[in-house]
């Protein structure tokens, strides 16, 4: 084997990489290819490849209970008998499908033409909705298009500012903090001190959790009322300026203080340093990005609609230099929402209520328009509706592991529990597989091709290096064989490029138009989405000239801050923020199996600030019992000053009793239905380890 190029299997960096061959079958050595460097998850990321409880081979539970191995053959006969029987009794949307931002843009592709075409369901969503849908629903609002960067994460290095809201980069992407300004223009709103808001020179604005909407029209008020706004951009690019002053007008520093806890000083401060970056004033250039702490909130979508008002007024999105953007975490978290795996979309970013768009569509896949399903659920919606009177009685899950990732657990086990057929399809027995009645053992990044597409909307490949171990196939092969067996008889290719070719004409004309991308242009290049034919080189910048909306204008949206839903009571007087570290990714299936991201961190634990710990009698690694309206944990304190007296931090990233995602609100974003997993009321107490 010589050098194969791919990319790094985790966040939606997609650092390149080159793999080696190494002493051992179906391992590889991970190597940095190019400019930017790897943290220790790319670097370690060879290990999942050969962890000892790998996935080799499809199980069926048996009578007594215990996952058995069975063929390919035999487990795929027995889903497809169940889906038939279920859908006879209970009707199409019976069976539900569940998908993955992790999945590549082929997989993600089929996952949703499976679930139109040869089950007819209208029930499929995946885990982007617990992850970036709020930015998605502002920015399509906003712009009429949502791709998380529409520049160059490159274009950050000539900027003099940079305003993050709730965007721990440090530890969870760590090669991009090169990008970030180094002489005192990064701006870091986060109700904890981060590594990213502990970073030199940068100013933090530690918010009480859930008021970073305030902020940020604090922040739009002084621009405004300072006479720091770009008026002639209002005027030629967007649309209702008006409602940038109206909607912010109440919000001077002094009262946003009183709700955020950021002294107002602090809040002109950073207007003032965003303001002097803009070019309007002569500055080098200046962005605002969001991450999930400004998104997963039940006011996600007005949070970073309120990040964009502030980058319109500032005159920034569309400038070269400058902008508003989404960072986006998981490896595909960007194709993932654009080829059809989402519960409205179909590929090509186009909504599935759209009579052309449906048209388009179903002409390319070979079926009648009408028979395409209409919108189903979103992910807690679907999820919540499982086991239910008329809600699905199967759900067949790909890349997601939702005992880990999703909110109020309880509830999800209690439908997970209820369903006639669960199927998994994984790589490692993560906690819901383990759960499941069929386990599919499928391909990882090393071991298959495909396509991804990167934060930026760089569309860039993925290239095997090893032979899967074992029976494992792709996923591709498990819808393939279940259409087929449910007499489907659409094509379901199993070979990646050709399912890239269908993907490529279904996109066209899209916003997200990868027609003119072709297998052989990705072996020597990366492109920017939309690239609407052959000879077309790519967009790495939107908006240039116009936006995405029907005027081309930007659309200012008025929003206003309102509190939490679970908001702090006398018997839950703290609130519980749920976040990411250094040495995980997403669930951890993979990241908890790598000795020494393991090792680093091997378990969970709260962070807890130094005087609330002495008025509570716990000490750093003691046991503190958390409690919400949904549970309770046990597990260690951390005391630290990193977080605020009334706010409690736990990493997300562990299963079983070490689960934070027991305690966190599952109550929506009415526009993006994006859970709330960022602020709940939590009460504490000291307890004993159980
Ligand atoms: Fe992988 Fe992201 Fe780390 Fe890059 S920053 S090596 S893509 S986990």
């Amino acid at each position: 084997m010589t050098a194969v190029p791919t990319h790094c299997p985790y966040c939606a960096l997609q650092c390149a990489t080159s793999l080696l061959p190494a002493d051992r079958p179906g391992a590889v050595e991970v190597r940095p290819r190019g400019e930017g460097g790897l943290c220790r998850k790319g670097w370690t990321a060879a290990e999942v490849l050969t962890v000892p409880d790998r996935l080799t081979t499809p199980l069926v539970r048996d009578a007594s209970g215990e996952l058995v191995p069975v063929t390919w053959d035999y487990a795929l006969d027995f889903v497809a008998n169940r889906i038939q029987s279920l859908q006879a009794s209970h009707g199409r949307d019976a069976v539900a499908v569940f998908g993955g931002g992790g999945l590549t843009n082929e997989k993600a592709y089929a996952l949703g033409k499976f679930a139109r075409v040869a089950l007819r369901t209208a029930n499929v969503d995946y885990n982007g909705r617990f992850c970036m849908s709020s930015a998605a629903a502002a920015t399509n609002r906003a712009f009429g298009i949502d791709r998380g960067l529409p520049f160059p994460l490159a274009d950050l290095d000539g900027a003099d500012a940079v305003l993050l809201v709730g965007s721990n980069i440090a530890d969870t992407m760590p090669p991009a903090v090169s990008h970030l300004p180094s002489e005192g223009g990064l701006l870091v709103v986060d109700p904890r001190r981060s590594a990213t808001a502990a970073l030199p020179g940068a100013l933090h604005l530690q918010a009480t959790p859930g008021t970073d909407l305030a902020l940020v029209l604090a922040l739009t008020h002084v621009v405004l009322q300072e006479g720091l706004a770009d008026t002639s951009y209002l005027t030629e690019r967007v649309d209702d300026a008006d409602a940038l002053y109206r909607s912010t007008a109440a919000w001077w520093p002094e009262r946003a203080e009183r709700v955020t806890g950021v002294p107002a000083l602090t809040i002109r401060r950073a207007a003032r340093v965003l303001a002097a970056a803009a070019p309007v004033h002569g500055g080098a250039g200046a962005f605002i990005l969001t991450g999930r702490g400004a998104e997963q909130h039940s006011k996600g979508t007005d949070t970073v609609t309120a990040c964009i008002n502030l980058a319109l007024a500032l005159g920034l999105p569309g400038r070269l230099g400058s902008g508003y953007g989404c960072i986006t975490g998981q490896g595909n978290g960007q194709g993932g929402r654009e080829h059809g795996q989402k519960a409205d979309q179909l590929p090509g970013y186009r909504s599935i209520a759209d009579p052309a768009a449906r048209a388009h569509v179903a002409a390319v896949w070979g079926v009648d328009p009408a028979d395409l399903p209409g919108p189903g659920k979103s992910a807690v919606e679907l999820i919540n509706s499982l086991g239910t009177t008329d809600g699905p009685r199967a759900l067949l899950v790909h890349g997601s592991n939702l005992l880990v990732s999703a909110p109020n657990l309880a509830s999800v086990r209690e439908r997970l529990a209820a369903l006639d057929l669960l199927v998994v399809a994984d790589v490692v027995p993560s906690e819901t597989a383990l759960l499941a009645d069929v386990v599919f053992p499928v391909t990882q990044w090393a071991e298959e091709d495909g396509t991804m597409t990167s934060l930026e909307g760089r569309v860039l490949r993925r290239q095997a290096a090893v032979t899967p171990p074992g029976e494992v196939r792709s996923d591709l092969h498990v819808f393939a064989g279940l259409a087929s067996r449910l007499g489907c008889t659409a094509s379901f290719p199993t070979d990646p490029a050709a399912v890239f070719e269908e993907l490529r004409l279904a996109s066209a004309g899209g916003k997200a138009d990868y027609s003119g991308i072709t297998w052989s242009r990705l072996d020597n290049e990366e492109l920017f989405w939309p690239v609407p034919a052959v000879d077309h080189p790519g967009t790495p910048r939107l908006f240039a000239d116009r936006f995405g909306t029907p005027d081309g204008r930007a659309h200012v949206v008025p929003v206003d801050h309102r509190p939490v839903a679970d908001d702090l009571n006398g018997a839950a007087p703290m609130y519980l923020v749920t976040g990411r570290l250094l040495q995980h990714y997403q669930s951890g299936a993979q990241t908890r199996r790598v000795p020494e991201l393991a090792e680093a961190e091997p378990e969970v634990f709260a962070e807890i600030h130094p005087r609330v710990a002495a008025q509570l009698g716990i000490s750093d690694g003691r046991p503190v019992e958390l409690r919400t309206a949904r549970g309770a944990m046990v597990l260690a304190a951390r005391v630290t000053t990193d977080v605020r007296p009334d706010t409690v931090f736990v990493p997300f990233h562990y299963g079983g009793a070490g689960a934070v995602n027991e305690l966190t609100n599952d109550v929506l974003d009415p526009v993006s239905r994006m859970p709330e997993f960022k602020a709940c009321a939590v009460s504490l107490r000291a307890a004993a380890l159980p």
